[in-house]
Order: structure tokens, then sequence, then C-alpha cells
């Protein structure tokens, strides 16, 4: 189900998506050579208690998996898409690209974002990796027009990757992006592909969290063991950039925001 947020609930989710900007650019100031993933766990925990919030992710369990997540944020290396867990064995070093995906609960109110940084200098190939895909975000932000159609922001983000044949990227699409608010994966799916004026009418009031992912080599991806982290079938990196967006009568406003 659809859930249309209230004015008093997108007022909590305003407030609560800036927070969590603020929350997830200082621990992007974080990352340089040497710091653990489970360093920047521990700092995105305090940051958000510190806030008096909750982190989204913490104990968090997906529909089928086995345990609950045991980290508030997910931390994402190279070839892994997306629910990296943190270790202190973990050291980012020189020339990786991370994806820090981060959700806040305020005032019983969830939000979700995703950005994906370099560590240090990186390879020409990664740079446009992650350009493009914060582009391709900013495009589905685009198209996610009250009246529009859920198809209508895959649509948009699918076109805008394919025209940039020179890439052939891949586009994750067994992992898509989700309304949110009253809960962190709400109805309906948003996939980073699709038809022009299919699926769901966007009405005003709905709020979704818009994920494109995109690998340097194929679509595919394979989980690991641990039952969480998702990675790239082919071993290549991959990219993730995140906003949770109020949809509205006219251009859409990303609540992820400072
Ligand atoms: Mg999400």
């Amino acid at each position: 189900m659809i859930i249309i947020k209230t004015k008093k609930e997108i007022e909590i989710l305003r407030e609560g998506g800036r927070r969590l900007a603020t929350v997830l650019y200082k621990v992007k100031e974080k990352i340089t050579p040497g710091i653990s993933t489970k360093e920047l766990d521990i700092y995105a925990e305090k940051l958000i208690k510190d806030l008096s919030d909750e982190p989204a992710f913490l104990n968090y369990r997906p529909e089928g998996a086995a345990k609950p997540y045991p980290a508030s944020l997910c931390v994402s290396v190279n070839d892994e898409v997306v629910h990296g867990i943190p270790s202190s064995n973990r050291v980012l070093k020189e020339g990786d690209i991370v994806s820090l995906d981060l959700g806040l609960r305020h005032l019983g109110l969830f939000t979700d974002m995703a950005i994906t940084v370099p560590v240090g200098a990186v390879s020409e190939g990664s740079e446009r990796l992650m350009q493009t895909t914060e582009k391709a975000l900013q495009i589905g932000i685009d198209a996610a027009q009250g009246g529009n159609t859920v198809g209508d922001i895959g649509y948009a983000i699918e076109s805008f990757v394919r025209s940039r044949k020179e890439n052939n990227y891949g586009i994750v699409e067994v992992l898509s992006g989700h309304g949110v608010g009253r809960a962190i994966h709400e109805d309906p799916y948003i996939p980073n592909f699709g038809k022009r004026g299919s699926g769901n009418k966007l009405v005003p009031g709905m709020i979704i969290a818009i994920e494109p992912m995109l690998n340097l080599g194929t679509k595919n991806v394979v989980q690991d063991e641990d039952g969480y982290t998702i990675r790239t079938a082919d071993g290549k990196k991959s990219a993730h950039f995140e906003h949770t967006v109020l949809i509205t009568a006219g251009e859409p406003e990303i609540l992820t925001q400072i």
C-alpha cells in the first residue's frame, strides 16, 4: 500500500532528511586511507545518537534475512554494491571507492540516503563511474514530478545511462528504490529501469528513495555468505547514490539535503 504523508509527517521527514545529510557528509569527511569501515560506522552511530535520533538500519531485519543487520552504516567498498557490513579488519586504501548508505529515524519517521566517495586519488574510470551514478540519480529525481509514474523515473535513469554508450555500465536490476517514511522500506518499488508511463502514478505527498546502482561491468550481482553484502558478479567496481524525495504537484523536493 502506498502511503501519502500528512503535512505534519512531511515536516518531520524534512528535518530528519536534513539531519541525515548532515551526518552522512560528516562521515564522508572521515574517509581517508587507513581508516577502517568499522570506525566509520561507530562515528555515524555516535552522530545520530548525539542528535537524539536512531540509526534505522541497526538490527533491521529485511524479509527473508536470517539475522538482523548488525551495524548503523552500510559500507560497501569497490566491487561491493550495497549492504557491506563494517569491520575493523576492513581498512580503506588509496584508490578505493566506498559507498556509504545510512538511514535515520527522527521522531518515529525514516529517511534514507547514500553516496559513493573516493579514497584519496582514484582512477579516471572510478571517477567517471561515480559522477555518472550521481548524475543518474539527479535525472531520476527530475523525472519524479507529480502526475508522472514510477516507470518514468526508471526510464529516465536507464535512458541516460544507455546514452553514455562508451561506458557500457551495468544497471543493477535486482535492487531498487522504494517508498520510505513510516517504515524504512514501503511500497512502491522504484526500479532504475522501466517504461515511460508504466507503474504507479506519483502523487503529491508520496515520499520515495531513488537509488541508482551502476557497475563498471556486468549488471549481475551475488550475495556473500554473510547474508548481506551484495557484490558485482565480475568483481568490477560499483557506485550508489540515493536521496529521499518528496513528490509535489511540480518539482520534487529532495529531503536529504542540508
Ligand atoms: Mg534505500
